[in-house]
Protein backbone atom coordinates (compact mmCIF):
# COMPACT_ATOMS: atom_id res chain seq x y z
CA UNK A 1 0.00 0.00 0.00
CA UNK A 2 1.12 3.62 -1.07
CA UNK A 3 2.77 5.93 1.66
CA UNK A 4 -0.66 8.97 1.81
CA UNK A 5 1.20 12.41 1.10
CA UNK A 6 -0.96 14.13 4.33
CA UNK A 7 -1.51 17.83 2.78
CA UNK A 8 -3.70 18.07 5.75
CA UNK A 9 -0.87 18.06 8.48
CA UNK A 10 1.72 19.12 6.19
CA UNK A 11 -0.13 22.94 5.26
CA UNK A 12 -0.90 22.86 9.27
CA UNK A 13 2.41 22.56 9.68
CA UNK A 14 3.12 25.13 6.91
CA UNK A 15 0.48 27.81 8.67
CA UNK A 16 1.81 26.99 12.09
CA UNK A 17 5.53 28.00 11.16
CA UNK A 18 3.83 31.41 9.44
CA UNK A 19 2.12 31.79 12.82
CA UNK A 20 4.92 31.98 14.57
CA UNK A 21 7.26 34.08 12.03
CA UNK A 22 4.23 36.94 11.78
CA UNK A 23 4.11 37.14 15.48
CA UNK A 24 7.45 37.86 15.82
CA UNK A 25 7.22 40.30 13.17
CA UNK A 26 4.69 41.98 14.83
CA UNK A 27 6.95 42.46 17.88
CA UNK A 28 8.85 44.05 15.49
CA UNK A 29 6.43 46.51 14.42
CA UNK A 30 5.71 44.64 10.93
CA UNK A 31 2.75 43.86 10.01
CA UNK A 32 1.26 42.16 7.16
CA UNK A 33 -2.00 42.93 5.29
CA UNK A 34 -3.70 40.64 2.00
CA UNK A 35 -6.13 42.90 0.06
CA UNK A 36 -8.66 40.44 -1.32
CA UNK A 37 -11.50 41.26 -4.26
CA UNK A 38 -14.25 39.18 -5.22
CA UNK A 39 -16.21 39.68 -8.46
CA UNK A 40 -19.84 38.42 -8.16
CA UNK A 41 -20.90 36.22 -5.88
CA UNK A 42 -19.76 32.56 -7.05
CA UNK A 43 -20.62 29.86 -4.45
CA UNK A 44 -17.25 28.45 -5.49
CA UNK A 45 -15.24 31.43 -5.52
CA UNK A 46 -16.95 32.40 -2.17
CA UNK A 47 -15.89 29.74 -0.06
CA UNK A 48 -12.37 29.65 -1.73
CA UNK A 49 -12.47 33.52 -0.63
CA UNK A 50 -13.56 32.57 2.68
CA UNK A 51 -10.94 30.01 3.21
CA UNK A 52 -8.52 32.37 2.70
CA UNK A 53 -9.93 34.97 5.06
CA UNK A 54 -9.94 32.43 7.49
CA UNK A 55 -6.41 31.13 6.63
CA UNK A 56 -5.10 34.93 7.25
CA UNK A 57 -6.86 35.46 10.29
CA UNK A 58 -5.54 32.33 11.83
CA UNK A 59 -1.90 33.29 11.09
CA UNK A 60 -2.64 37.18 12.33
CA UNK A 61 -2.15 38.34 8.63
CA UNK A 62 -4.86 41.27 8.04
CA UNK A 63 -7.36 41.00 5.59
CA UNK A 64 -9.13 43.77 3.37
CA UNK A 65 -12.24 42.18 1.20
CA UNK A 66 -13.53 43.97 -1.67
CA UNK A 67 -16.42 42.70 -3.23
CA UNK A 68 -17.74 44.01 -6.47
CA UNK A 69 -20.85 43.59 -8.06
CA UNK A 70 -20.67 41.05 -10.86
CA UNK A 71 -21.64 43.92 -13.77
CA UNK A 72 -18.27 45.84 -12.58
CA UNK A 73 -16.93 47.46 -15.09
CA UNK A 74 -13.30 46.08 -15.87
CA UNK A 75 -12.01 50.17 -15.57
CA UNK A 76 -13.64 50.25 -12.00
CA UNK A 77 -11.99 47.04 -11.28
CA UNK A 78 -8.72 48.30 -12.62
CA UNK A 79 -8.83 51.56 -11.05
CA UNK A 80 -9.29 49.82 -7.17
CA UNK A 81 -6.61 47.30 -8.04
CA UNK A 82 -4.04 50.57 -8.62
CA UNK A 83 -5.55 52.29 -5.92
CA UNK A 84 -4.89 49.06 -3.57
CA UNK A 85 -0.77 49.72 -5.79
CA UNK A 86 -0.46 52.44 -3.85
CA UNK A 87 -2.34 51.67 -0.46
CA UNK A 88 1.02 51.77 1.53
CA UNK A 89 -0.38 49.16 4.24
CA UNK A 90 -1.58 46.74 1.44
CA UNK A 91 1.49 44.18 1.10
CA UNK A 92 -0.39 41.58 -1.40
CA UNK A 93 -3.29 41.95 -3.46
CA UNK A 94 -5.31 38.70 -4.55
CA UNK A 95 -7.84 39.27 -7.35
CA UNK A 96 -10.40 35.75 -7.35
CA UNK A 97 -10.42 34.17 -10.66
CA UNK A 98 -12.29 33.63 -12.58
CA UNK A 99 -13.53 36.64 -13.80
CA UNK A 100 -16.44 37.85 -15.63
CA UNK A 101 -16.35 37.60 -19.22
CA UNK A 102 -16.75 41.25 -20.02
CA UNK A 103 -13.66 41.35 -17.91
CA UNK A 104 -10.39 40.68 -19.05
CA UNK A 105 -7.84 38.74 -16.70
CA UNK A 106 -4.73 39.06 -18.15
CA UNK A 107 -5.42 43.02 -18.17
CA UNK A 108 -6.11 42.55 -14.24
CA UNK A 109 -3.01 40.14 -13.30
CA UNK A 110 -1.03 42.99 -15.10
CA UNK A 111 -1.84 45.59 -13.97
CA UNK A 112 -1.51 44.30 -10.07
CA UNK A 113 1.80 45.75 -8.98
CA UNK A 114 4.49 43.23 -9.02
CA UNK A 115 5.70 43.40 -5.31
CA UNK A 116 2.39 42.74 -4.16
CA UNK A 117 1.19 39.75 -6.56
CA UNK A 118 0.64 37.12 -3.87
CA UNK A 119 -0.83 34.67 -6.04
CA UNK A 120 2.63 34.43 -8.54
CA UNK A 121 0.30 35.10 -11.66
CA UNK A 122 2.42 38.59 -13.27
CA UNK A 123 4.81 38.55 -16.18
CA UNK A 124 7.61 39.51 -13.79
CA UNK A 125 6.81 36.74 -10.79
CA UNK A 126 6.64 33.94 -13.76
CA UNK A 127 9.83 35.60 -15.70
CA UNK A 128 11.82 35.35 -12.10
CA UNK A 129 10.56 32.10 -11.55
CA UNK A 130 11.79 30.61 -15.02
CA UNK A 131 15.38 32.62 -14.40
CA UNK A 132 15.93 31.50 -10.80
CA UNK A 133 15.56 34.93 -9.11
CA UNK A 134 14.01 35.19 -5.57
CA UNK A 135 9.99 36.05 -6.11
CA UNK A 136 6.36 34.99 -5.52
CA UNK A 137 6.21 31.58 -6.95
CA UNK A 138 2.76 30.10 -7.69
CA UNK A 139 0.99 28.42 -5.03
CA UNK A 140 -0.30 24.99 -6.20
CA UNK A 141 3.16 24.04 -7.46
CA UNK A 142 4.69 25.55 -4.75
CA UNK A 143 2.77 23.25 -2.41
CA UNK A 144 3.65 20.23 -3.67
CA UNK A 145 7.37 21.14 -3.71
CA UNK A 146 6.72 21.13 0.08
CA UNK A 147 4.55 18.00 -0.16
CA UNK A 148 7.11 16.11 -1.77
CA UNK A 149 10.42 17.73 0.53
CA UNK A 150 8.20 17.55 3.64
CA UNK A 151 7.65 13.95 2.89
CA UNK A 152 11.09 12.84 2.41
CA UNK A 153 10.66 12.44 -1.10
CA UNK A 154 14.01 13.05 -3.22
CA UNK A 155 13.99 15.00 -6.35
CA UNK A 156 17.47 15.31 -7.66
CA UNK A 157 17.90 13.16 -10.69
CA UNK A 158 14.29 12.01 -10.51
CA UNK A 159 12.74 11.72 -13.96
CA UNK A 160 9.67 13.82 -13.39
CA UNK A 161 6.56 13.67 -15.80
CA UNK A 162 3.78 16.57 -15.60
CA UNK A 163 0.39 16.04 -17.59
CA UNK A 164 -1.29 19.20 -18.05
CA UNK A 165 0.47 22.90 -19.08
CA UNK A 166 -1.54 25.56 -17.60
CA UNK A 167 0.15 28.64 -16.38
CA UNK A 168 -0.92 27.93 -13.17
CA UNK A 169 0.18 24.57 -12.49
CA UNK A 170 1.92 22.58 -15.30
CA UNK A 171 4.05 25.01 -16.21
CA UNK A 172 5.09 26.79 -13.16
CA UNK A 173 5.89 22.86 -11.68
CA UNK A 174 8.24 22.50 -14.30
CA UNK A 175 10.31 25.21 -13.67
CA UNK A 176 10.43 24.11 -9.32
CA UNK A 177 11.14 20.48 -10.15
CA UNK A 178 13.87 22.30 -12.62
CA UNK A 179 15.64 23.92 -10.13
CA UNK A 180 15.49 20.88 -7.82
CA UNK A 181 17.63 19.16 -10.17
CA UNK A 182 14.53 16.73 -11.38
CA UNK A 183 14.85 15.77 -14.98
CA UNK A 184 11.59 16.83 -16.37
CA UNK A 185 8.72 16.16 -19.08
CA UNK A 186 5.33 17.94 -19.76
CA UNK A 187 2.90 16.26 -21.04
CA UNK A 188 -0.48 17.92 -22.54
CA UNK A 189 -3.27 17.06 -24.72
CA UNK A 190 -1.19 16.71 -28.38
CA UNK A 191 0.90 14.44 -26.46
CA UNK A 192 1.46 11.06 -28.37
CA UNK A 193 1.86 8.08 -26.78
CA UNK A 194 0.80 9.06 -23.34
CA UNK A 195 1.20 5.50 -21.30
CA UNK A 196 4.72 5.31 -22.30
CA UNK A 197 5.59 8.58 -21.02
CA UNK A 198 3.77 8.75 -17.69
CA UNK A 199 5.31 4.91 -17.19
CA UNK A 200 8.92 6.83 -17.31
CA UNK A 201 8.29 8.67 -14.32
CA UNK A 202 9.54 8.66 -10.90
CA UNK A 203 7.09 11.51 -9.69
CA UNK A 204 4.21 11.47 -11.65
CA UNK A 205 2.15 14.41 -11.53
CA UNK A 206 -1.57 14.99 -12.70
CA UNK A 207 -3.24 18.27 -13.66
CA UNK A 208 -5.14 17.39 -16.44
CA UNK A 209 -8.91 18.67 -15.23
CA UNK A 210 -10.60 15.46 -15.75
CA UNK A 211 -11.81 13.29 -13.26
CA UNK A 212 -10.22 9.94 -12.47
CA UNK A 213 -8.52 9.92 -15.64
CA UNK A 214 -5.23 8.43 -14.86
CA UNK A 215 -5.61 4.74 -14.21
CA UNK A 216 -2.78 2.23 -12.96
CA UNK A 217 -1.89 1.77 -16.90
CA UNK A 218 -0.54 4.80 -16.14
CA UNK A 219 1.62 4.81 -13.68
CA UNK A 220 5.41 2.62 -13.11
CA UNK A 221 5.35 0.60 -9.99
CA UNK A 222 7.05 2.52 -7.08
CA UNK A 223 5.69 5.77 -8.83
CA UNK A 224 5.29 8.68 -6.79
CA UNK A 225 1.80 10.09 -7.69
CA UNK A 226 0.32 13.62 -6.99
CA UNK A 227 -3.19 14.26 -8.37
CA UNK A 228 -3.78 17.76 -8.80
CA UNK A 229 -7.58 17.32 -9.78
CA UNK A 230 -10.08 18.29 -8.30
CA UNK A 231 -13.74 16.90 -9.25
CA UNK A 232 -17.24 15.53 -7.41
CA UNK A 233 -17.54 12.10 -8.46
CA UNK A 234 -21.51 10.42 -9.20
CA UNK A 235 -21.82 10.09 -5.52
CA UNK A 236 -21.39 14.00 -5.37
CA UNK A 237 -17.91 13.02 -3.05
CA UNK A 238 -14.90 14.76 -3.97
CA UNK A 239 -11.97 12.97 -6.32
CA UNK A 240 -9.22 14.09 -8.48
CA UNK A 241 -7.64 13.23 -12.24
CA UNK A 242 -6.23 10.16 -10.66
CA UNK A 243 -8.52 6.46 -9.81
CA UNK A 244 -6.87 6.92 -5.99
CA UNK A 245 -8.20 3.07 -5.26
CA UNK A 246 -6.18 1.31 -7.96
CA UNK A 247 -3.32 4.08 -8.29
CA UNK A 248 -2.31 3.62 -4.73
CA UNK A 249 -1.63 -0.08 -4.86
CA UNK A 250 1.02 0.26 -7.69
CA UNK A 251 2.60 3.86 -6.34
CA UNK A 252 5.14 3.85 -3.53
CA UNK A 253 3.47 7.49 -1.93
CA UNK A 254 0.74 9.15 -3.37
CA UNK A 255 -2.04 12.65 -2.60
CA UNK A 256 -5.17 11.46 -1.62
CA UNK A 257 -8.03 14.23 -2.69
CA UNK A 258 -9.49 15.80 -0.47
CA UNK A 259 -6.71 16.31 1.81
CA UNK A 260 -3.50 16.35 -0.59
CA UNK A 261 -2.50 18.95 -2.81
CA UNK A 262 -5.39 21.25 -2.20
CA UNK A 263 -4.74 22.65 1.40
CA UNK A 264 -1.17 23.58 0.25
CA UNK A 265 -2.64 26.08 -2.47
CA UNK A 266 -3.64 28.14 0.43
CA UNK A 267 -1.05 27.43 2.72
CA UNK A 268 1.53 29.10 -0.04
CA UNK A 269 -0.24 31.70 -0.46
CA UNK A 270 0.20 32.44 2.99
CA UNK A 271 3.64 32.33 2.46
CA UNK A 272 3.92 34.46 -0.24
CA UNK A 273 1.91 37.15 1.99
CA UNK A 274 4.67 36.88 4.32
CA UNK A 275 7.49 37.03 1.83
CA UNK A 276 6.57 40.34 0.88
CA UNK A 277 7.57 41.52 4.11
CA UNK A 278 10.52 39.45 4.80
P1 LIG B 1 -6.42 23.50 -17.32
O1 LIG B 1 -6.00 24.94 -17.43
O2 LIG B 1 -7.73 23.07 -17.81
O3 LIG B 1 -5.29 22.62 -18.04
C1 LIG B 1 -5.43 21.26 -18.25
C2 LIG B 1 -4.21 20.73 -18.95
O4 LIG B 1 -4.39 19.32 -19.14
C3 LIG B 1 -3.99 21.34 -20.33
O5 LIG B 1 -2.62 21.65 -20.50
C4 LIG B 1 -4.43 20.24 -21.29
O6 LIG B 1 -3.68 20.19 -22.49
C5 LIG B 1 -4.10 19.00 -20.49
N1 LIG B 1 -4.95 17.88 -20.90
C6 LIG B 1 -6.29 17.85 -21.02
N2 LIG B 1 -6.69 16.64 -21.44
C7 LIG B 1 -5.58 15.89 -21.59
C8 LIG B 1 -5.34 14.55 -22.01
N3 LIG B 1 -6.34 13.76 -22.37
N4 LIG B 1 -4.07 14.13 -22.04
C9 LIG B 1 -3.04 14.93 -21.69
N5 LIG B 1 -3.22 16.21 -21.28
C10 LIG B 1 -4.47 16.68 -21.23
O7 LIG B 1 -6.33 22.98 -15.83
P2 LIG B 1 -5.54 23.51 -14.51
O8 LIG B 1 -6.00 24.87 -14.16
O9 LIG B 1 -4.09 23.23 -14.63
O10 LIG B 1 -6.18 22.49 -13.44
C11 LIG B 1 -6.09 21.09 -13.57
C12 LIG B 1 -6.91 20.44 -12.47
O11 LIG B 1 -6.37 20.82 -11.21
C13 LIG B 1 -8.39 20.86 -12.42
O12 LIG B 1 -9.14 19.74 -11.98
C14 LIG B 1 -8.42 21.95 -11.35
O13 LIG B 1 -9.68 22.02 -10.71
C15 LIG B 1 -7.37 21.46 -10.41
N6 LIG B 1 -6.69 22.49 -9.62
C16 LIG B 1 -6.59 22.28 -8.29
C17 LIG B 1 -5.90 23.19 -7.52
C18 LIG B 1 -5.75 22.93 -6.06
O14 LIG B 1 -5.41 23.81 -5.32
N7 LIG B 1 -6.00 21.70 -5.63
C19 LIG B 1 -5.32 24.34 -8.08
C20 LIG B 1 -5.43 24.51 -9.47
C21 LIG B 1 -6.11 23.57 -10.23
P3 LIG B 1 -3.72 21.40 -23.60
O15 LIG B 1 -2.88 22.49 -23.04
O16 LIG B 1 -3.13 20.77 -24.81
O17 LIG B 1 -5.17 21.78 -23.74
Amino acid sequence: MAQLIDGKRISQQIKDELKAEVESLKNQGVRVCLAVIQVGSDPASTVYVNNKKKACAYIGIESEAYELPEEVSEEELLSLVERLNQTEHVNGILVQLPLPAHIDEDKVIKTICADKDVDGFHPQSVGRLWIGEKGFLSCTPAGIIQLLKRSGIELDGKECVIVGRSNIVGKPMAALLLRENATVTIAHSHTKNLKEITNRADVLIVAIGKRQFIGPEYVKEGAVVIDVGMHRDENNKLCGDVLFSEVEKKASAITPVPGGVGPMTIAMLMNNCVETVR
